[in-house]
């Protein structure tokens, strides 16, 4: 299960993006830096936040193709002709706030100060 990277800012300026768990090496100034400084637990807090929104949006997708299957294979075959009204209830209402609250959920990210090793 890999989970979302964290960035590392050295104490120089440089940036980088590793895995939880992994260890980097400053290109520039050669600092090294081990994002297993970082508390296992709260590092899974953060994972379980970014599941939840994923879970969110499969389960609304699947919702609607529970919905909308039946309807046309079952019921009629003109409720084909909702699916654009759908998609596009997908598309401008349902995308944009899913993004906003994923957004929301990065940015309350928490930070960690490493030190380097
Ligand atoms: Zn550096």
């Amino acid at each position: 299960m890999k989970g979302p990277p964290i960035t590392i800012r050295c104490e120089c300026g440089e940036t980088k993006d590793v895995a939880y768990g992994q260890r980097w090496l400053c290109d520039v100034c050669h600092r090294s830096w081990n994002t297993n400084q970082i508390p296992a637990e709260e590092y899974e807090g953060l994972l379980r936040r970014v599941r939840r929104h994923k879970l969110e949006a499969l389960a609304a997708a699947a919702l609607s193709a529970a919905v909308f299957v039946p309807l046309i294979v079952v019921v009629n075959s003109g409720f084909i002709a909702l699916i654009p009204a759908v998609m596009a209830l997908w598309l401008f209402v349902f995308l944009p706030l899913w993004r906003r609250r994923y957004r929301r959920t990065a940015r309350n990210a928490p930070r960690w100060e490493l030190h380097p090793e």
